[in-house]
This record gives C-alpha cells, sequence and structure tokens, in this order.
C-alpha cells in the first residue's frame, strides 16, 4: 500500500512557501508582470527559506527535503507568480544538475553559491534557435584550448541567462567538431557534454529580453559564447 500522506517536513515546507507566496509574492505578481521586473530580492528570500535548493544535500546549503517537498513548494510559489517559480525551477534544476554530476569540487565551490543566493540564479543553456525539441540538433562546440575549453556558439531562450551566477551550457565535443569546421550533428545527441560556466566568463554575453506574452519577470534572453577563453574550473566531466 502506498502511503500519500506527507511526512512533517513535506508539510513544513510547503506551508513555509505558502506563507511566503501568498505574503510576499502574490501582491505583487501582477505588477511585476507589467514592468518585466527580475525577481533579486525574491529570489534572495527564497534561498533564505532554503527554496534554492529544496533536494540538495545539507552539506551543500540546501533542504535535503526531497522531490515531494521541491513539488510541493514549486507548486505553491507557481501559484502566486509564475516568473519567480520559473527562476526558482532553473536554480534548484541547476544545483541538482552539478550535485549529480559535478566532480567533487565543482559541488563544494558551486553549489552553496546557487543554495544560499550569492549566484542569484542558475541557468540551464540547451535550446538553441534551430535546436528545441531536439537537442539533437545542437551546434554549439566545445573544444579543448589550453588547459580549458573554448566554447563557441548560440543558445536560446535562456531563462536567467543575463542573470545566472551560474550557467550550464551543453555542447558538442569530439575531434569533428572545430572553429573553422562546422558542427557535425549527424550523431544526434551523442557526443554533448555539459560544462559549468561562470557568469560574466569573458566571451559569454546574453542578447535582447524577449518580449513575452505572460512571465516576464522571468528573463528569457540568447547567450552567445564566442571566443571565451578557457574556463579552468569550468567544467566538463
Ligand atoms: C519562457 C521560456 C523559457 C525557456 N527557458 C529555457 C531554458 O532556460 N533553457 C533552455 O535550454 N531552453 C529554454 N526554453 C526553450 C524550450 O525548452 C523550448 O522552447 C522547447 O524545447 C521547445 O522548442 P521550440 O520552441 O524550438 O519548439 P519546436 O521544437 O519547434 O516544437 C514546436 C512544436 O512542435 C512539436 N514537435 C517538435 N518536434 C516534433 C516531432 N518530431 N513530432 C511531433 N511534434 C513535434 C513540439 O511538441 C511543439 O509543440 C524556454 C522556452 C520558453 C518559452
Amino acid at each position: 500500500m502506498i502511503d500519500f500522506e506527507l511526512n512533517d517536513e513535506q508539510q513544513l515546507v510547503r506551508e513555509t512557501a505558502r506563507g511566503f507566496a501568498e505574503r510576499e509574492l502574490a501582491p505583487r505578481a501582477a505588477a511585476r508582470d507589467r514592468s518585466g521586473q527580475f525577481p533579486v530580492e525574491e529570489l534572495r528570500a527564497l534561498a533564505g527559506l532554503g527554496l534554492l535548493g529544496v533536494n540538495i544535500p545539507e552539506a551543500l546549503g540546501g533542504a535535503q527535503a526531497g522531490v515531494v517537498a521541491y513539488s510541493l513548494a514549486m507548486t505553491e510559489v507557481a501559484r502566486a507568480d509564475a516568473s519567480v517559480a520559473v527562476a526558482m525551477a532553473v536554480t534548484n534544476m541547476v544545483g541538482e544538475v552539478i550535485v549529480r554530476f559535478g566532480t567533487e569540487a565543482q559541488k563544494r565551490e558551486l553549489v552553496p553559491l546557487l543554495t544560499s543566493g550569492a549566484a542569484v540564479a542558475g541557468a540551464f543553456g540547451l535550446s538553441e534557435p534551430q535546436a528545441g525539441s531536439d537537442p539533437g540538433a545542437m551546434a554549439t562546440t566545445a573544444r579543448r584550448e589550453g588547459d580549458g575549453w573554448r566554447l563557441d556558439g548560440n543558445k536560446q531562450w535562456i531563462t536567467s541567462g543575463d542573470r545566472a551566477g551560474v550557467v550550464i551550457v551543453w555542447a558538442r565535443t569530439g575531434g569533428e567538431a572545430t572553429a573553422e569546421k562546422v558542427a557535425d550533428t549527424s550523431k544526434g545527441s551523442r557526443g554533448i557534454s555539459a560544462f559549468i560556466v561562470p557568469g560574466g566568463t569573458p566571451g559569454l554575453s546574453a542578447g535582447k529580453h524577449e518580449d513575452k506574452m505572460g512571465l516576464r519577470g522571468s528573463s528569457t534572453v540568447p547567450l552567445t559564447s564566442r571566443a571565451a577563453p578557457s574556463c579552468p574550473r569550468a567544467c566538463r566531466r
């Protein structure tokens, strides 16, 4: 028999998120949507409540409350302000990706920046102008340069892409892809790796905000990586 009752911790997370959402988010959600103002203070407050790392180990600054608690928190925040919820969701996701796949050093250095709000937000650069539902069509390339990697390409519709202190960028590795030679997309989703790029890395630039019909408090931008110098801390594993 499956027990669908929420445990004490899950109830606490839900009540915490609900209280904050009703008190602090809902009253200004419509104004934020009209103005398109990015919710820096709101994200910082969510971090203070442990909601930027709900399913992340306590040792890395998270609440370690599990996926059910995370989904309860998301539901409460999204009910009040979907823009804040999108930025919150991507930040949690970026932290979880690093926890799951990062090196110990990457986890220790970067995850606390996300859970504490110091990084403002996390961003996840997968989609490209020609690669949405089918990321296997992506053309961004990564190649070794010195002791790091050089990324070249264009990402599209990246949530918090101009605000995030930690950006995960997906790119094609493999010998066939060089700056001179167009990426070989014939391998589909094989040969794609994830890189961690600190926000503000030289060569990484954000373009014009999408003028969306909704979720306007969440920034959605194209990201270009050109001649980004080696990123020794970054990156691939
Ligand atoms: C507000 C917003 C925020 C976003 N944030 C991010 C982000 O942070 N990071 C990121 O990487 N991306 C982000 N995206 C991009 C999002 O992931 C893509 O929009 C999504 O993957 C769909 O891609 P597309 O828009 O190119 O649509 P398309 O791939 O062109 O699809 C259009 C329609 O065709 C359908 N379709 C596609 N292929 C097939 C098929 N083979 N058979 C049948 N139907 C098909 C799709 O289901 C869809 O309904 C964001 C998008 C939005 C709108």
